[in-house]
């Protein structure tokens, strides 16, 4: 039996509760705040810190993606964290790994339909990580909104016994969603980052103002996209929080979904 797996079924065994922070690791605020979380829900909290290969449909976007752990265990021991699970990629995928989850219609738009595979990589490694961690709650951030709704999607489908938390997107000052990869993007770049925010800032004030249709808060957001010269935007809707459908009709439990990349010699996704 893996040692993780001994460690937990232990914990339970004197009646302890068990939290999971999932992570690809060089944790940043946004991280924290969901560790934060599970500190205050849990007696055990594991966070595991593992770039997954499978959720990554580009090789130089795996290569490049930033990794810190000695500065991740610090930041883990300062919180309070009691375990950190980083395994490794041989253990998580050996040469004959040959089982994978599929996502279904939620991953066929948005992200998932940039990144064909994306999203069966992430549910493999969730999946993966609840059975290896057992715990009775883990948390996701709804930065990664679609990933959200995916895990959920599949917790009930497939009868994870685990509790979903989801938690608010933690920003720098001037809006930008902390993100790992923040650190890959250059000066011009970071400046021009702010257009995600302005455009979801736009269309949160056009909502609160009586704003309902689907088309004109698009446009509007698109206005402030268009700004950076440098970014090219992947997509930009306004979709039921639960079944990522497109709405005509946007109301205060709608969700705008957003994304695109700089390109150039090292493109950043955002
Ligand atoms: P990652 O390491 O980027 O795969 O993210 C691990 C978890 O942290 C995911 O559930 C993310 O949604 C969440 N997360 C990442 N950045 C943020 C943020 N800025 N605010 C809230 N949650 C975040």
């Amino acid at each position: 039996k893996p040692l993780m797996q001994a460690v937990v079924l232990g914990a339970r065994a004197q009646g302890q509760t068990v939290g999971l922070v999932p992570t690809m690791g060089a944790l940043h605020e946004g991280h924290l705040a969901l560790i934060r979380e599970a500190r205050l829900q849990a007696d055990l909290v594991i966070v595991s810190i593992f770039v997954n290969p499978k959720q990554f449909n580009s090789d130089s976007d795996l290569k490049s993606y930033p990794t810190s752990l000695n500065n991740d265990l610090d930041r883990c021991a300062q919180q309070g964290v009691d375990v950190v699970f980083a395994p490794n990629a041989e253990t998580m995928y050996p040469p004959d790994f040959d089982t994978m989850i599929s996502a279904g219609a939620l991953a066929k738009s948005f992200e998932g339909k940039s990144r064909p595979g994306h999203f069966d990589g992430v549910l493999t490694v969730v999946g993966k990580l609840f059975t290896l961690t057992f715990p009775h709650f883990a948390i996701f951030g709804e930065k990664d909104f679609q990933q959200l709704a995916l895990v959920k999607r599949m917790v009930r489908d497939l009868h994870y016994p685990v509790e979903i938390v989801a938690m608010p997107v933690i920003r720098e000052l001037d809006g930008l969603a902390l993100s790992s990869r923040n650190k890959l993007l250059a000066k011009k770049q970071r400046k021009q980052a702010i257009c995600l925010f302005s455009a979801i800032q736009e269309v949160q004030e056009q909502v609160s103002m009586g704003e309902k249709r689907r088309r004109t808060l698009i446009s509007a957001a698109r206005k402030h996209l268009k700004k950076a010269s440098l970014f090219t935007t992947d997509y930009v809707d306004i979709v039921d929080p639960k079944t990522l459908a497109p709405l005509t009709e946007v109301d205060r439990q709608s969700r705008i979904l957003v994304a695109g990349q700089f390109s150039g010699r090292k493109p950043v996704r955002l």
